[in-house]
């Protein structure tokens, strides 16, 4: 078992620079999501870990070996990768043991030259069987992979990685060729595997709603930087700037430009076509920035319709009056287009609602559930 650090892990392409000084300490046994939008470095990352990108600068750890110049197949890490890449002739048994065929056993003495020597039938036995039972494959081991399901198929691709016995596995968005039921069907069969075997893992996707589930923690890339790491509820309630709060969340957070107002003790978010009085403790922090634009942001899960009870008292400080332009019913919730002035809003709310389309509504905001960032620097206000 061992841990992965990247300090100042940097890979330039020419001109440009897809992972920019990454500061990574992932522990040991920790399931950690690279997540971010195309073209965010996070694969570029992932396959500088793996050995198969060369760093520009920076360093590598896995466990206690820096790796920047240890060849990927004694890194001791295996690879999941989109493309499940099994070979076609070979056997379901044969695909998984493949690896373990043309890798050496490890005696800690050196090897004669030309050594054939690899690991034992009755160990690679072992650890097919072992694997196969963990991924629900036992009896298809001897099937060709044309004769698998797409999800049976990702199985095996598992599996290859899995008997490798690896201190540290590498997932680049392993489940993005699976339809969606089956994608999240595999998502939670991938946390199970995790939890029993207790493998360091790195993991790739661009879904946000996967980095979410999936992950101990979460690293949010963008432009090569990690923008911020933590776990996915921090983030959620958390997130350090504008890039990260709507990246995370779906659907994602209103922004809305405001001008913060003080009228005695409190402080008020004036947005032109609506006003709200922010609670005392927030007011606190938002003060600082009185007279200056700012930006506003709600997540769509935090309106209320007032004429329903709901989690939020309506104040006059709390509550706005919008117009519906869409209502999208998606079973307990809707989701409700709305608009202000020029501004425009997404809400969730209770199904209960009786808004209708071209009319207005009274919308209560949960303020204390609300973010403001400084539109320059981007970073959140509170
Ligand atoms: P995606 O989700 O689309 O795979 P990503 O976040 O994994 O995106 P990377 O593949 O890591 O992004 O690419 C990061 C940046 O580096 C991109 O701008 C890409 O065009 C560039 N890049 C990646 N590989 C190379 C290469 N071999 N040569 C030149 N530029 C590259």
């Amino acid at each position: 078992m061992a841990g992965v650090v990247l300090k100042d892990l940097t890979k330039e392409f020419k001109e440009v620079i897809a992972v920019n000084k990454v500061n990574l300490e992932i522990k040991d046994k920790e399931f950690l999501v690279l997540v971010g939008p195309s073209g965010c470095g996070k694969t570029t990352a992932l396959r500088m870990i793996a050995g198969l990108e060369e760093a520009s600068s920076g360093e590598i750890r896995i466990g206690d070996r820096v790796v920047n110049d240890v060849s990927p197949k004694d890194r001791d890490i295996a690879m999941v990768f989109q493309n499940y890449a099994l070979y076609p002739h070979m056997s379901v048994y044969d695909n998984m043991s493949f690896g373990l065929r043309l890798k050496r056993e490890p005696t800690g003495k050196p090897w004669p030259l030309n050594s054939k020597r690899t690991f034992h039938k009755v160990e690679i036995d072992r650890r097919v069987n072992e694997a196969a039972s963990l991924l629900g494959l036992e009896t298809l081991l001897q099937r060709k992979p044309k004769q698998l399901s797409g999800g049976q198929r990702q199985r095996v691709a598992l599996g290859r990685a899995i008997v490798r016995e690896p201190k540290v596995f590498l997932m680049d968005e392993p489940l993005s060729n699976l339809d969606a039921k089956l994608r999240v069907q595999t998502r939670a069969e991938l946390i199970k595997l995790h939890r029993r075997l207790g493998i360091t893992t790195v993991y790739v996707t661009h879904d946000q709603v996967e980095a979410m589930t999936m992950g101990d923690r979460i690293a949010v890339m963008n432009h090569g930087l990690v923008q911020q790491c933590d776990t996915p509820l921090n983030l959620y309630n958390h997130p350090v700037n504008i890039f990260v709060a709507g990246f995370i969340g779906s659907p994602a957070m209103n922004f809305v430009p405001v001008t913060p107002k003080a009228e005695g003790d409190a402080v008020w978010l004036d947005a032109g076509a609506f006003k709200v009085e922010l609670p005392k403790e927030l007011a606190d922090k938002a003060r600082g920035y009185v007279g200056k634009e700012s930006l506003f942001g709600i997540r769509p899960e935090d309106f209320y319709d007032k004429s329903l009870v709901g989690l939020v008292t309506p104040t006059s400080g709390n509550t706005i009056s919008v117009e519906v332009e869409v209502i999208e019913p998606l079973g307990n919730d809707v989701e409700i287009y709305l608009t202000t002035g020029t501004q425009q809003l997404i809400a969730m709310i209770d199904s209960k609602t009786q808004a209708k389309v071209e009319e207005k509504l009274d919308i209560v905001l949960d303020l204390e559930k609300s973010h403001l960032f400084d539109k320059d620097t981007e970073a959140a206000i509170y």
